[in-house]
This record gives structure tokens, C-alpha cells and sequence, in this order.
């Protein structure tokens, strides 16, 4: 397959995309911060079933890292992410600097609410703000017909949706299943961080997960199965930040006369000094899925 072209500017990169629209072509756009493995790849897939043409963007977002965070140290080889977009068929590789996408004298920021609220959003002050004002600015740049994101991130999911929705952005936002090792640790560009005894602890994570799911469709009541889920975790010294189960769509606690609102485990954690997340989509009790 051809080599992506790669571009480093805004102007050029909405030309390009403007161009191939106007001759008919379906646009769907990837937007990653490099570092690609194959949940990534997931979500190409998904766009070259669906689109003509398939952008991915690579960019470290500096706006969604917290002072403490590992903005300086997140693996970075464009090399290595080019040579396997190419393997999938992507026509663009968008990937500009920082100061191409916040220039100068940058002062807007997109300001959010409601989904960005808890979780994420009360331990990561100021990142879904950094995710929505980035996402944003690479529509401008790429304004695709169709944005693929990974389940894996499901709070930033409900957080791009809602501001799509609030700006009247001209976007569909598509949701792509989470991508997981075959041992079920959720696939992420931080595992590399991971040592090989933290990556054994890590398992536990989607071992707890499973557990939960198996509680929940015997009808066990919700806040058991959340100290279960937490007991496991912490057997294997896994330091919990939250393991809740929630409305999906809402991220609000069920009350437990509903359990067959549209729920989710989620689960930030710290092994060893990395931080994960995870989490699974629990099917409604009453259905033979569960
Ligand atoms: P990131 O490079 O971590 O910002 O991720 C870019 C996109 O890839 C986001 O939409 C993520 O949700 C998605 N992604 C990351 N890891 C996975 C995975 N294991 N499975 C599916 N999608 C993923």
C-alpha cells in the first residue's frame, strides 16, 4: 500500500480534506497521540470500511496532561506509526506541533461540562477541556464526515458527543470496541511503561472486570459487586482511584430498582507508578447475552 502522505499544517491538511469532499469522497478521521498499536489499527479499520479516505492524526496533546502527568515522557515514534498506517491503508497522517495547533499568544479553550464532570474530570482537572478544545481544532483542520473513537475511553467518548452535539459540529462520532492483549489487558500506549510484575498485576484488572459482569447478571446488588471489584484489586495491590458502576450514558449511580438501565464498570487504577483505565459495557439483565 502507498506510503500517507504526511502534513504538518493546518491550511494544508483542510485544503486536502476540502478538496476530496467536494469530488464526492467519505472522509473518516482517526485522532490518536501517536505510540499506535492495535487498538488503534481497530479504529482505522473501522474508517476504511466505512470511508473513501482515511485520515489519522498523531499529536500529544500538551492541553490534556495535567503539571504532573507524563506529557515530556509519552512514547513518540512517527516513524514506526507512518510505517504501520501505511499497512492499513491511510491516506493522510496529520501530524502537526504543538505550536502549529497552539500557536503563539493562544488563548481559547473549549469550556465542558456535564459528562466531563466526575471521574476523569474530578481527577484530571482541566483534560476533557484539553481533549474537547484539541478534537475541535482538528475538525477544523480535517473536517471529516465520520470520528472514530475507541470504547476504551468511554467518558471521553460521552465528553466529544455532547460538545458535537452542543456546537453543531458536522461530525459523526463512531464508537469502536475496545482492542484487548490476548491475557485481556486493554490495549494502551502507557502499557509500555508497564514493568513485567506490574504487567501481571494489570491482569487483574480485566479478571475483576469479568467477575463484575458474571455478579451483575446473577442479579447481585450493585454495591456488592463494587466492594468485590474493589477487594480483588486491591489483593493484588492495585491502588483503586474508582471502580463504580454507572449509568453508561448519564455516569450517574443506578438505582438499584433500575438495573436495566444501560450501565458500565469503570476502573482508573495505578499499577506499580501507571495509571489505567478500563472499563466494560454491562448487557441489560434481562437479555440472553448476559
Ligand atoms: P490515544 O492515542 O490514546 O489518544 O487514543 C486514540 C484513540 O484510540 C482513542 O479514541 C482511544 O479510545 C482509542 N484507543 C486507545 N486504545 C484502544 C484500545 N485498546 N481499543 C480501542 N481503541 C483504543
Amino acid at each position: 500500500m502507498p506510503t500517507p502522505l504526511i502534513v504538518r499544517k493546518r491550511a494544508e491538511m483542510r485544503n486536502l480534506i476540502l478538496t476530496n469532499r467536494a469530488s464526492g469522497k467519505r472522509i473518516g478521521f482517526v485522532p490518536t497521540m501517536g505510540s499506535l498499536h492495535q487498538g488503534h489499527t481497530s479504529l482505522v479499520e473501522h474508517a476504511t470500511a466505512e470511508c473513501d479516505d482515511v485520515i489519522t492524526s498523531i499529536f500529544v496533546n500538551p492541553s490534556q496532561f495535567g503539571p504532573d502527568e507524563d506529557y515530556k515522557e509519552y512514547p513518540r515514534d512517527l516513524h514506526a506509526d507512518v510505517h504501520l498506517l501505511a499497512q492499513h491503508g491511510v491516506r493522510w497522517v496529520f501530524a502537526p506541533d504543538v505550536q502549529e495547533m497552539f500557536p503563539p499568544g493562544d488563548s481559547t479553550r473549549v469550556e465542558v461540562s456535564g459528562p466531563a464532570k466526575p471521574y476523569e474530570g474530578t481527577l484530571r482537572p482541566g483534560h476533557f477541556s484539553g481533549v474537547a478544545t484539541v478534537v475541535l481544532r482538528l475538525l477544523q483542520s480535517a473536517p471529516a464526515h465520520k470520528i472514530y473513537f475507541g470504547a476504551k475511553d468511554w467518558q471521553q467518548i460521552l465528553v466529544v458527543r455532547q460538545m458535537v452535539r452542543d456546537l453543531g459540529v458536522d461530525v459523526e462520532v463512531v464508537t469502536c470496541p475496545t482492542v484487548r492483549d490476548k491475557d485481556g489487558l486493554a490495549m494502551s500506549s502507557r502499557n509500555t511503561y508497564l514493568s513485567e510484575t506490574d504487567r501481571e498485576q494489570a491482569l487483574t484488572i480485566y479478571s475483576s472486570l469479568q467477575q463484575a459482569k458474571k455478579h451483575w447478571c446473577n442479579g447481585i446488588a450493585i454495591n456488592k459487586i463494587e466492594k468485590d471489584l474493589k477487594t480483588m484489586l486491591s489483593a493484588k495491590k492495585i491502588q483503586i482511584e474508582y471502580a463504580d458502576i454507572v449509568d453508561a450514558e448519564s455516569l450517574q449511580k443506578i438505582p438499584e430498582s433500575n438495573p436495566s438501565t444501560p450501565a458500565i464498570i469503570l476502573i482508573a487504577c495505578r499499577v506499580g507508578s501507571t495509571r489505567l483505565i478500563d472499563n466494560l459495557l454491562l448487557p441489560s439483565q434481562t437479555l440472553s447475552s448476559c
